[in-house]
Order: structure tokens, then C-alpha cells, then sequence
């Protein structure tokens, strides 16, 4: 990453918290974090807890936003919540094609592409994940996979679409696991993917961001801020224990 460019933090709260729970979560993290100067902090949270983000941390210099988004404008699509609708609530950050989605409800490529502009339609950043599975990694083919996965996206709608965007480079086998991926692994596959956008679709993005999600703690966090390649993190489990959460920030700070 380059010097002086802030980190990304994105907290993926998954379906966790309660009204209860996220009011002294968020009034911590409000009074601990707004003191960070080089990172740029976003909580995703569950859809019904938005409105409480806004309420605490309006006026601050965190973020908030949500873990998906309707593909469609509006209408007769029972359970979906639209990319306006997010926005009503003061969302920076939607997280869009998160492994956990895609394998239990088989979202296709096809769908997180309509998704990825949807959200960019109404001037939000899309948190694009991509990542390949362990079987994947182990047949030595985890770049065709992950290029595949970003390719749907630029044939619909170009590179250019990652203008203001960030991907997630999220290793299946690294989520929820106890294994992040190396350094080393991170690294690579986050020049691969700013190689990949930058060289062979000979696109050169000003507000682009490559982070990587999968385990991460406070005791791998050091290390992984020391890659050259990562912008920031994607943080699962690690952020609903602000112990866990605020260690993983200061690493990003002063790395
Ligand atoms: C995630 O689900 O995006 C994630 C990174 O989870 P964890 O940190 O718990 O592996």
C-alpha cells in the first residue's frame, strides 16, 4: 500500500449484537476509535441495526454500513432490503458476494455483479469478496478462481466500475477457521488481483483498495499490516470483542 494512505477496517458483525448489546458496543467503539488517524473504520451490521449505527456514531469519523443488498431497485421481493434503503441510513459500506451468502444461498456471479452496481448507483462503496475454497488453493488454481470472479463483473460493466471500491480477498478455508493465510499468501493474491484490474484490463483506479478477511486477530494482525500489498482488513469474529477489535486497530495504526 501506498505511504500516507489510510487503512481500511471493515467489522463484519455477522448476526450478532442486540439493541442492548450494540449500545455500549457502539458508544465504546465511538469513544475509543474517533481518536485513530490513519485508518478508516466501517462497521457492517445487521440490517434492523442501521438505524441505531446512525444514532451513535453520526458525526463521527466512523462508518457504518450493511453485509448485502437487494440486487433489485424495489418492489414485490419479500425479504430483501434495497441499495436506497441502505442508503437512507447514512451507509458508507455494503459488503456484497460474502462466502457465507453465496455458498448457503447460492448467489451466482451473475447476482453479486447487479448487486456491486447497485450499491455504486447510490453512491456507496461496494466491499467486494472474492476467494477461492481450500481444494481450490490445494489444486494450485486459486488465481483463476478469484480472476474469475471479478472478470464477471468487469465484462458487465468494465474496470472502471472499481473506481471507489474496495475487494476483499476473503480465502474460504480462512473463514471462521483458526488458519488465516500467510502474509506471504495475502500478499500475493492481492498483487495478483491489483495486477489483474491495473495491467491485463489496463485500468489505473485513484480510490481503490485491496484488503484481505479470514481469521484475523490481534496476534496475525502485526504481521499482515506489514505486507506490502493489503490497504486494510476484513474482520469477522475478531469484531464483536472490542478487546480483540481495538488490538487489531492499533496494530493497523501504527504499521
Ligand atoms: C468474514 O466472515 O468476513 C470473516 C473474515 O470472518 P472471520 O474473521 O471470523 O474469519
Amino acid at each position: 500500500m501506498k505511504k500516507n494512505k489510510k487503512k481500511v477496517i471493515i467489522a463484519n458483525i455477522k448476526m450478532n449484537g442486540s439493541l442492548h448489546f450494540n449500545e455500549a458496543y457502539l458508544a465504546k467503539i465511538k469513544e475509543n476509535f474517533n481518536n485513530f488517524k490513519n485508518l478508516n473504520i466501517c462497521l457492517c451490521v445487521p440490517y434492523p441495526y442501521l438505524f441505531q449505527a446512525k444514532k451513535i456514531l453520526n458525526n463521527t469519523k466512523i462508518s457504518w454500513g450493511s453485509q448485502n443488498v437487494a440486487k433489485f431497485e424495489n418492489g414485490p421481493h419479500t425479504g430483501e432490503v434495497s441499495a436506497a434503503m441502505i442508503k437512507e441510513f447514512g451507509s458508507k459500506y455494503v459488503i456484497v458476494g460474502h462466502s457465507e451468502r453465496s455458498t448457503a444461498y447460492c448467489e451466482s456471479d451473475e447476482n453479486i455483479a447487479d448487486k456491486f452496481k447497485k450499491i455504486k448507483k447510490y453512491n456507496m462503496t461496494p466491499v467486494l469478496c472474492v476467494g477461492e475454497t481450500l481444494i481450490e488453493r490445494e489444486a494450485g488454481i486459486m488465481e483463476r478462481v478469484v480472476s474469475s470472479q471479478i472478470e464477471v463483473i468487469i465484462k458487465t460493466y468494465g474496470a472502471q466500475v472499481f473506481e471507489n471500491s474496495i475487494i476483499a480477498y476473503e480465502p474460504i478455508w480462512a473463514i471462521g477457521s483458526d488458519t488465516a493465510a500467510t502474509p506471504d499468501q495475502a500478499n500475493k493474491m492481492c498483487n495478483f488481483i491489483m495486477d489483474f484490474i491495473s495491467k491485463k484490463h489496463k485500468c489505473d483506479l485513484k480510490n481503490f483498495n485491496i484488503i484481505y478477511g479470514g481469521s484475523v486477530n490481534r496476534k496475525n494482525a502485526v504481521q499482515l499490516f506489514a505486507s506490502e500489498s493489503l490497504d486494510g482488513v476484513l474482520i469477522g469474529r475478531a469484531s464483536i470483542n472490542f478487546d480483540e477489535f481495538n488490538q487489531i486497530c492499533f496494530a493497523a495504526e501504527n504499521n
